[in-house]
């Protein structure tokens, strides 16, 4: 499980650490108009840090300090301690800043304030723990109430100090003082905070270090010095924490990058009307509207902004309280703008009527406003169409074209998870329907309702009956393939991100989240539970595909702007030029070869033809083929497949004219399409009852599990079943699919052939340019891949006799084994091009099943045993090293090999990077993350013309 301590050799050693070297320079001091540090140096200040130290050398209002560097950081992980050197640069800093300051740390009649604040490399908002008002004890807080002339202020701080204290530093839970605090409002009948007076507060400080003793069992510490020793090491001990190694993960941050620390003297927004806090964004975050945007309260501290309790003024209206304050800040942040070439996010206090900064920063955007705030910044001149292609994450391109959630409307009681993998981006709205054939019918039945009452429901008379369904599934397979065509969006609570519901509806374009382990799917109950919750068929749920989100109920959604795709589309254009790989898309069916072109695609890289075997009309004769126990009656069910098949071929080629198409011959497993095993079991089991001496024998089978008489076997046996089903391992497949399927049964592969050499030679005679590619899945040596190949020619040197025409065509093979990669240069005697499956390469590398893996992955990822999700971002050190090595392999063979990748790797940045990297022809991706595919290529290539900091792994 997730924990927060180190892990267990760490902890044994508590020795102080020892400096990296002794001349390690650990703490950068910033003060007096000038730092030690730079903007440039973020691996070693952190965001914050570095951003301070830029700051201050441009000669801004910045409140002095020093930075502890990261690397302090990683001798506490390492060691669960710092070296002695850490401590002594620390205390130097400290004398410095006291002397700048011509004040103490908490001591004497002005004394030292100091704040204590996590800030990382990249930015990880409200992550990590910050600790405030510190250098506050039963003295220093009296000579504070005297000089402000303001004891309320005064012991106000001082509490605040003793809560995050006590939370971040001394591990109390954060409701302890809640409660105090809230006994003490309604015992002196205060609605706000502000309702206590000094006395009070007093009273609330005496109780509050009574349950840092009790909870502690300690004192809470008087001297200013401790204090910050262990602020410092708790903030370093946050880089743990469960909430930011979460963050890490989503936002592949690198777990061993640790964190600065950041200590500045306080400066107070809460001393009065002329003091006041807040935040904002140079140009509007969400849309990109260039407009100054941000928020304020008056006399409040930085907490209050975001603790949602006062609701802060828009920060324009601060242009009428305090005139100057709001031109001075307009004129910082338009300068650090200006300055750092991008969006600013800023943090400033006023205290008394001046103004300090806090932090600038790059402020985080949506993708619509990333593209329009790099376009402006190229009209405005101050960056370059070369630099601004940068500016928008290819992740955040399905934010165009899909329906977002209202974040408005997003409340934590309606969420029952936020965990779910973000299979299929989109926000969707349906009921809960819980099997595929009852979404068909439920869908059918209420667009005939519609249908029927046609008129009412123009006229107003009858509201529209809804035909917006989720499938929820435990988790899905080919047999759902039919609901999941008419479902609005797939939930399941199993599966990976190439599980069966991933690789599926991203193909389709349709909301998913999978693998939602919070969520218990029952689909024999017909139910759903979540957070104490139970739902059932027709309730509403809504969907988040893009974050991982469920919530129950119908919450608001927020449609594409074609406003913004327009943007999109401008965009792209100054991308595009640099890309030198090529992008193609994964369709099986013409309509998702249409879509395909329209992002872009340049080919097929992967036609899964099984996909096409599911149709209504098909299904049967692909099951008779399959039951058929010899060859004649396989041949005679194959026969009939073949013109439906070809059908399909010429519909895919023709929406692909000029391209070529990848087209794979049968591979899953042909028990996918027969049903499942499970219900057979049961069915099978309730054809007859059992009799006296069946029920005694299984009394005597179950006898280890509790069952003592046959009274006991109805309530135990559904128990065990249940935990039985929860342990049940579905393996990898495989078994007999793959090329192997073509082996032991080479009809199929002959159909198939002649399927796609009749169609190809078909639309050739009708002018369609047509490059045919015949993959061969899962092959292991050359022999197999030789095999399958002589089928393949024999075929189609048949078909081009028969009908007096050829087409150009190649033979190739998926690599999906490590052993394919291992000997591809033998298998690139046979294989006119590769393509690596990296869904199956990954499982078959790692020994994971991709079907199951989220029963270990949150736990793996959680405790940082793998960095990321290998089915969803490529394992650069190990798969990764397969395809290097499978590719200089394979073009020692045939120097011209045509090397691709049809994973779901082909539609991820960092993948498709990594296989720009690599040298291969092209990537192939679903229809609707072909875009994403295309910037990515784009940024890797300039990336790497341009020199820039192009690397997107962290
Ligand atoms: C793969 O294994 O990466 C692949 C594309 O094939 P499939 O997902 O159909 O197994
Ligand atoms: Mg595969």
């Amino acid at each position: 499980m997730a924990t927060t301590t180190l892990p267990e050799t760490e902890i044994i050693n508590t020795k102080p650490a020892e400096p990296k070297s002794p001349s390690t320079k650990y703490v950068y001091f910033f003060g007096g108009g000038r730092a030690d540090g730079h903007g440039k140096i973020k691996d070693v200040l952190g965001g914050k840090g570095a951003g301070l130290a830029e700051m201050t050398n441009l000669g801004l209002p910045v409140p002095p300090g020093f930075t502890i560097q990261t690397e302090a950081c990683r001798e506490y992980m390492r060691q669960n301690a710092v070296s002695k050197e850490v401590d002594r640069q620390m205390e130097e800093a400290l004398a410095r800043l006291e002397s700048l300051q011509g004040q103490k740390l908490g001591k004497g009649d002005n004394p030292l304030l100091v704040s204590v604040r996590s800030g990382a490399k990249f930015s990880m908002p409200g992550m990590m723990d910050t600790i405030l008002n510190l250098g506050l004890n039963d003295q220093s807080v009296e000579a504070l109430a005297k000089i402000k002339n303001n004891p309320r202020f005064a012991y106000d701080s001082y509490r605040r100090l003793i809560q995050m204290f006590g939370n971040v530093v001394l591990d109390i839970e954060k409701k302890v003082f809640d409660k105090i605090f809230d006994a003490k409002k309604k015992l002196k009948k205060a609605k706000f905070d502000t309702g206590l007076d000094a006395k009070a507060l007093q009273e609330v400080i005496v109780e509050y270090k009574k349950a840092v003793k009790k909870h502690a069992k300690r004192d809470f510490p008087q001297d200013p010095h401790e204090q910050l020793v262990m602020a410092r090491d708790a903030v370093f001990r946050s880089w743990l924490n469960d909430r930011a190694k979460t963050y890490r993960r989503i936002n592949d941050i690198d777990d061993m990058l640790g964190t600065a620390v950041n200590v500045q003297i306080m400066v107070f927004g809460n001393l009065g009307e002329t003091s006041g806090t807040g935040v904002g964004f140079t140009r509007n975050p969400a849309n990109g509207d260039k407009v100054f945007y941000g928020e304020f309260l008056l006399n409040a501290q930085g907490e209050d902004v975001v603790s949602g309790v006062r609701t802060p003024v828009p920060i324009l209206e601060l242009e009428k309280i305090m005139p100057d304050v709001y031109n001075q800040l307009r004129d910082i942040t338009t300068r650090m703008e200006k300055h750092y070439r991008d969006m600013q996010d800023f943090e400033f206090t006023i205290q008394e009527g001046k103004l300090w900064m806090l932090q600038t920063r790059d402020g985080k955007r949506t993708g619509p406003a990333a593209v329009r705030i790099a376009m402006q910044m190229v009209d405005e001149g101050l960056i370059t169409k070369e630099v601004a292609i940068f500016r928008l994450d290819p992740n955040q391109i399905p934010d165009f074209y899909v329906a977002r959630l209202d974040e408005k409307d997003v409340r934590l009681e309606d969420m029952l998870t936020s965990k779910g993998l973000p299979a299929s981006p989109g926000a969707v709205v349906g009921q809960i329907v819980f099997t595929a054939d009852e979404v068909v019918k439920h869908k059918r039945a209420a667009e005939d309702q519609n249908k029927k009452n046609e008129e009412a429901i123009k006229q107003g008379r009858r509201a529209e009956t809804n035909t917006s369904f989720i499938l929820v599934r435990a988790e899905t397979t080919p047999e759902d393939i039919h609901g999941m065509e008419v479902a609005v969006g797939i939930l399941t609570s199993k599966g990976g991100m190439t599980s069966h519901a991933a690789v599926v509806t991203r193909g389709m374009g349709k909301s998913c989240v999978a693998g939602a382990g919070e969520i218990a799917v029952d689909e024999d109950a017909r139910e759903v539970q979540a957070r104490g919750q139970v739902f059932k068929e027709g309730d509403w749920i809504t969907i988040d595909g893009s974050t991982g989100r469920v919530l129950r109920g119908k919450r608001k959604l927020l449609p594409p702007d074609p406003e913004n795709l327009a943007k999109l589309e401008q965009f792209m254009n100054w991308a595009e030029p640099f890309r030198t790989m090529k992008v193609r898309a994964n369709a099986d069916i013409p309509r998702d070869a249409e879509k395909a072109r329209e992002f872009g695609a340049e080919g097929i890289g992967l036609c899964r033809t099984e996909h096409m075997f599911f149709g209504e009309e098909k299904i049967p004769h692909m099951r008779a083929m399959i039951l058929a126990d010899n060859e004649k009656d396989r041949r005679t069910a194959l026969k009939r497949l073949l013109p439906m098949q070809r059908k399909d071929f010429i519909g895919v080629f023709r929406a692909m004219d000029g391209f070529p198409v990848t087209i794979r011959t049968l591979d899953p497993p042909l028990h996918e399409f027969l049903p499942s095993r499970e219900e057979l079991m049961v069915n099978i089991a309730t054809l007859s009852y059992a009799d006296f001496k069946r029920k005694k024998s299984m009394v005597e089978k179950y006898k280890d599990y509790g069952v003592k008489a046959a009274g006991d076997l109805k309530k135990i046996l559904p128990e065990l079943l249940k935990r039985v089903q929860q342990l049940h391992e579905v393996n990898p497949m495989l078994g007999h699919r793959g090329c192997r399927l073509g082996i032991t049964y080479p009809e199929i592969t002959e159909m198939q052939a002649r399927a796609i050499f009749e169609a190809a030679v078909a639309v050739a005679k009708d002018g369609v340019k047509v490059f045919p590619e015949v993959m061969i899945p899962l092959t292991a040596t050359v022999k197999e891949m030789a095999n399958q190949a002589a089928i393949v020619n024999r075929v189609a040197k048949e078909v081009f006799k028969e009908k007096g025409r050829t087409v150009e065509y190649l033979v190739g093979t998926m690599i999906e084994l490590p052993r394919a990669a291992l000997i591809a240069d033998e298998i690139a005697k046979e294989a006119q091009f590769f393509s690596f499956g990296t869904n199956d390469l990954t499982q078959t590398t790692w020994g994971f099943s991709r079907d199951d893996v989220n029963k270990i992955l949150p736990t793996y990822l959680a405790d940082g045993i793998i960095k990321q999700d290998p089915f969803a971002v490529l394992d650069r050190e190990g798969v990764g090293q397969l395809v290097k090595m499978a590719t200089e392999r394979g073009r020692r063979t045939r120097p011209n090999l045509k090397v691709g990748i049809c994973g779901e790797h082909g539609g991820e940045p960092s993948s498709v990077e990594f296989c720009h990297q690599t040298g291969l022809n092209y990537v192939s991706c679903s229809p609707f993350r072909v875009l994403t595919a295309r910037l990515a290529a784009a940024q890797a290539a300039a990336g790497e013309k341009l020199q820039g900091d192009a690397g997107r792994t962290k």
